[in-house]
């Protein structure tokens, strides 16, 4: 059955009430699209019970963000779950307020700290990690899912919640899913609809970008791909970074690793757009 709930105590009451059933989690902001929806088809052909949260998380987002003008779109959202729960059990999780989630009083952060934070988006958006994972722990609290979904596309959110996890013996599988695109290769994200049809075509160039540092470090190695990526970024003031980090612990990388990330904010306008690829070199 596709439930619906708003309110905390509902949703806690009916999760209280299962017993026995296997849960995938899909925690979102919402405004969904088919990336979102990968992870869900992913949810729901491992679980017997798949939960979406829909929740723009304040905390998330530092001052002068976008926040406020975050597309909200719950109707259209629900109609997308709805048609790819296909009649199976299904909840949505979309608290009515803020303060469902963060009741007045609330004073605990969680705070991953070292290498995995100090990189790529830490120092541009202070806070934002303690705030994703904060809420991605309520949500785990909440839920209890035995395994929870997220999509490559915040590479480095993914590593903190995986370390999170790890390092707090949270009893949850994290699944991490491939990237989205579009038939142009743009990422998908809720974010692109802020960008006119040419700014789409320019933000191209993170994923163009992408490709030719992975190019590079196959054809000639590490240091060459370093090389490339910092010549790309300086030559285009817009990228905000265009990193090469070994992929599990996001440190500089070293001759002997071989799995990498390749990690690119462009700045269209004042929007962020993120993008990643994964090598493996041997
Ligand atoms: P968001 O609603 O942007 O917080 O994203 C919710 C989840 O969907 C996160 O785990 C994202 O990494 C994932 N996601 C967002 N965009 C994509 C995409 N293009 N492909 C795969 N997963 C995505």
């Amino acid at each position: 059955m596709f439930k619906v709930f708003t309110q905390l105590s509902e949703f806690k009451k009916a999760r209280e009430e299962l017993h026995n059933v296997s849960i995938g989690l899909v925690p979102t902001m919402g405004n969904l699209h088919a990336g979102h929806i990968s992870l869900v088809k992913k949810s729901l052909a491992e679980n017997e019970l798949t939960i979406v949260s829909i929740f723009v998380n304040p905390t998330q987002f530092g001052p002068n963000e976008d926040f406020d003008k975050y597309p909200r779109t719950l109707e259209d959202d629900l109609n997308l779950l709805r048609e790819a729960s296909s009649g199976r059990d299904f909840w949505v999780f979309a608290p009515k307020s803020i303060e469902e989630i963060y009741p007045k009083g609330f004073s605990t952060q969680i705070a991953v700290q070292g290498e995995l934070t100090s990189k790529l988006c830490g120092p541009i958006r202070p806070g934002h990690f303690e705030g994703v994972a904060t809420v991605v722990y309520l949500l785990f609290a909440i839920s209890k899912p035995n395994v929870a979904y997220f999509g490559q596309k915040d590479f480095q959110q993914t590593r903190v919640i995986k370390r999170m996890v790890r390092d707090l013996f949270l009893p949850v599988t994290i699944s991490v899913l491939p990237i989205i695109r579009e038939d142009s290769g743009l990422a998908m994200s809720s974010r692109n609809q802020y960008l006119t049809a040419e700014q789409k075509a320019e933000a191209l160039k993170l994923y163009h970008s992408l490709k030719k540092i992975a190019e590079e470090i196959k054809a000639c190695g590490i240091e060459k791909g370093l090389a490339l990526a910092s010549q790309l970024k300086r030559e285009d003031s817009r990228f905000e970074y265009l990193e090469i980090l070994e992929s599990e612990d996001l440190k500089v990388p070293s001759p002997q690793d071989q799995k990498l990330v390749i990690a690119g904010v462009l700045k269209m306008g004042q929007t962020r757009l993120l993008d990643n690829l994964l090598v493996e070199i041997n």
